[in-house]
């Protein structure tokens, strides 16, 4: 598969050849403005690398913003991680079967979102997917057997997951429900770190978690440039795409897997049986919002490309890239290909 360059025009503005000035034009303004530079920082959060890089005055106002930056994305993993035995996540999964159990508004909030991406979706985007999900040990190899299976695949249901809006509780209507917020947490924690920069008058960043990125303003003039990664061969894009201002999350059966008798067990699960979804290698999608690109992204890729591409060209302000089993690029209508 080639290399191809997307241009998707309602992401981004384009110079003509925007390739050759992303590459010369930051050189010649580090040389005309002395103060202001750019500052780089990663941190391993919520699994996965967190990287924050913004254009600040100085050394002292980059350390605070990131920082700042920083303690949201440790904030979400705190409160929403399933494996954190302090976490509120944990919490309801330990007791949201027995009774009602009130909870913050930051994660009602989030909760909502994702049962509004599960109705969207007639279900492919599910956070009780992890009521089979949490037998899957993709670093040991493991996934669940036969039992394990039919003993839980009826509480992947996201209809039996009741929000009480008056109350601010959850509860679960079904024995064996387990919820997990990995197909949206990280792109909610990206919002959260953006919305802490603009706070702070940062007007050019980019905070990526994984694979979720969201951009503030361009780079002087011209846009970022976002590379999605071909699923089959490592440090090689498939596309790579100029953009500002927006969020885009990549979706990939490449993330989190292992092979066992030649098949690829990895860590999107199709809810109506309990497997990897096995459609398509990646999907990507671009919005405003890292929160929708984020469960997007897991949503399209089990939809695979033909019901993927329909509830992507539905929606307002969204777009995707899509790439099949067979390596084949799929766009949504409103990208516009320029090789
Ligand atoms: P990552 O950036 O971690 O690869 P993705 O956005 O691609 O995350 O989503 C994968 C994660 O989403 C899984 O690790 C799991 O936590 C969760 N997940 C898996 N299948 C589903 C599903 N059908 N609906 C909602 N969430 C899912
Ligand atoms: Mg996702």
């Amino acid at each position: 598969m080639a290399a191809a360059l997307l241009i998707p025009f309602k992401h981004c503005r384009i110079a003509c050849s925007w390739l050759f000035l992303v590459c010369t034009v930051p050189l010649l303004l580090f040389s005309s403005i002395a103060s202001a530079e750019w500052f780089r920082e990663e941190a391993d959060v919520m699994g996965t690398r967190i990287s924050v890089e913004l254009w600040a005055d100085n050394q002292a106002q980059a350390n605070t913003v990131i920082a700042l930056a920083m303690d949201e994305l440790r904030w979400v993993d705190n409160t929403m991680s399933p494996y954190i035995e302090t976490s509120e996540l944990y919490r309801i999964n330990q007791l949201a079967a027995k009774q009602p159990v009130v909870i913050s508004k930051d994660l009602f909030q989030l909760i909502e979102k994702a049962q509004y991406f599960s109705k969207e979706s007639n279900g492919a985007f599910d956070i009780s997917f992890s009521s089979v999900g949490h037998f899957y040990d993709y670093r040991a190899g493991v996934k669940p057997n036969q039992q394990q299976l039919v003993q839980n695949l009826a509480a992947i249901n996201y209809q039996l997951i009741k929000l009480d809006a008056e109350h601010s509780t959850i509860f679960f209507q079904h024995p064996n429900i387990k919820i997990d917020l990995g197909g949206i947490a990280k792109g909610y924690a990206v919002d959260h770190a953006i919305a802490v920069l603009e706070k702070n008058n940062i007007v050019s960043a980019i905070v990526a978690a994984g694979g979720d990125s969201r951009i503030i303003g361009d780079r002087f003039g011209d846009p970022w440039v976002i590379g999605v990664r071909h699923p089959r061969q490592e440090n090689t894009y498939a596309v790579r795409i100029p953009l500002e201002n927006t969020a885009i999350s990549t979706s990939g059966d490449y993330e989190r897997f292992f092979i066992k008798n030649g098949e690829r067990v990895h860590h999107i699960l199709n809810p109506v049986t309990g497997l990897p979804a096995n459609k398509v290698q990646s999907a990507s999608i671009l919005s405003a919002k890292a929160v929708d690109t984020d469960a997007l992204s897991t949503t399209v890729f089990v939809l695979g490309v033909e019901q993927g591409l329909a509830l992507v060209n539905r929606m307002q302000g969204v777009d995707a890239i899509i790439i099949d089993g067979e390596g084949k690029l799929h766009y949504s209508d409103e990208l516009l290909l320029a090789e």
